[in-house]
């Protein structure tokens, strides 16, 4: 079957990382026609948008995109481009497995933990009001009068919605994901105990889901707070787990590090009957146009694709080809190395070319 993919380079090492993920799949010879779409600093540049409409529609046609990371200033500036696209496609759900490949150097092995983070609200939401701004001024005064508390007139405030809605959608995902793919445990995580209005409606919701799945799928809770000491000391402990946006962020940050860094985790951004491909990693502008940085991440991004678009058998040889050169060590980027100035440590083009070779010669 032939699939049209649009394929959004993005900035920084984006580029680079793309380009070496889309090799790799057209390598394992699968029917497929991309269609390039811009967003981050070359769309800004060439079209005066940071996210054009053609790209957004692109998407929206294709049903499925494979996209390199974008830059997004810290502060001031505009808001992130990747959060605007998993918003104006209700991409709600972000899948994040953090598994361990043989030969990454790794503090743990054997993990296999899959992230599933809420993707549209949260403090995500980009409900923001800025310090000094008379309508924040207003906000803080109406808000201190209605619940009787002080806030400082000199304070920025950002709003954290979470409904039954959103909730219910994502934990309910996270349940049949765990179904589809063979999971035992789901873990929902939250700071339920002081935010009770808000992770505390996130965790009512996922008990009263988890009585759908009962006698099926082991359902546990556990604090944010803990559970980044958890993951730390016991990550073996763990299968999935269904968190709120901003937690699930930060987590994913720290379970890629479980199973060896940035470098190597990859993600997708899923909707009702589209899908968005993408690094857990962002643009790394320090590494930007060095054929330095590790293509892995992109390139599991792409193996999360294949088996999104039914195309097991192409992701089955392309995770092999990939699992070889890790475990061999030869062809691989300075991060996988013993020590990141180790002399014999390859580009990102030359770590594609090595995986391609493998899956031409198998
Ligand atoms: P980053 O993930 O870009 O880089 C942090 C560090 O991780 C790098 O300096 C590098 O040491 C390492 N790293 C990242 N990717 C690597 C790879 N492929 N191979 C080897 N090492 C790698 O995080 P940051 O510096 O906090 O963010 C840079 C920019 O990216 C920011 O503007 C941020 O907002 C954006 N960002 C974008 C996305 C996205 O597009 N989905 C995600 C996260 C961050």
């Amino acid at each position: 079957m032939k699939h049209r993919v649009t394929l959004i380079p993005g900035d920084g090492i984006g580029p680079e990382v793309s380009a070496a993920a889309q090799r790799c799949i057209e390598a394992t010879g699968i029917n497929i026609e991309w269609e390039v779409a811009l967003a981050g600093e070359e769309a800004l540049q060439k079209t005066g948008s940071l996210l054009p409409t053609a790209t957004l529609e692109s998407i929206k046609k294709n049903k499925v995109a494979l996209k390199g990371p974008i830059t997004t200033p810290i502060g001031g500036g505009f808001r992130s481009v990747n959060v605007a696209i998993r918003h104006a496609l209700d991409l709600y759900a972000c899948v994040r497995p953090a598994k361990y490949y043989p030969g990454i150097k790794s503090y743990y092995k054997d993990i296999d933990l899959v992230i599933i983070r809420e993707n549209s609200e949260d403090l995500y939401a980009g409900i923001e009001f800025e310090q000094g701004k008379n309508e924040t001024l207003k906000l803080i005064h109406d808000i201190s009068a209605y619940c009787k508390k002080d806030i400082r007139d000199d304070s920025g405030i950002s709003i954290k919605p979470i409904s039954r809605f959103a909730s219910e959608r994502i934990v309910r995902y996270a349940f049949e994901y765990a179904l589809q793919y063979k999971r035992k445990k789901i873990t929902v995580i939250t700071k339920a105990n002081i935010m009770k209005f808000t992770d505390g409606l996130f965790l009512t919701v996922a008990r009263e889901v988890a009585r759908d799945y009962k006698n099926r799928i082991i359902f546990e809770e556990a604090l944010v707070d803990n559970m980044a000491m958890q993951l730390v000391q016991k990550p073996h402990n763990y299968d999935c787990l269904v968190l709120p946006n901003l937690y699930g962020d930060i987590l994913s940050d720290l379970c890629a590090g479980l199973v060896g860094g940035l470098g190597i985790a990859p993600g997708s951004n899923i909707g009702i009957d589209m899908a968005v491909f993408e690094a857990v990693h962002g643009s790394a502008p320090k590494y930007r146009g060095m054929n330095k940085v590790n293509p892995t991440a992109m390139i599991l991004s792409g193996v999360l694709m294949l088996r999104y678009l039914k195309e097991d058998k192409a992701a089955n040889i392309l995770e092999n080809a990939l699992r070889d050169i890790l475990s061999e060590k030869q062809f691989v980027t300075y991060d996988l190395k013993p020590t990141p100035n180790d002399a014999s440590a390859v580009g990102t083009i030359e770590m594609a070319d090595a995986i391609i070779k493998r899956i031409k010669h198998k």
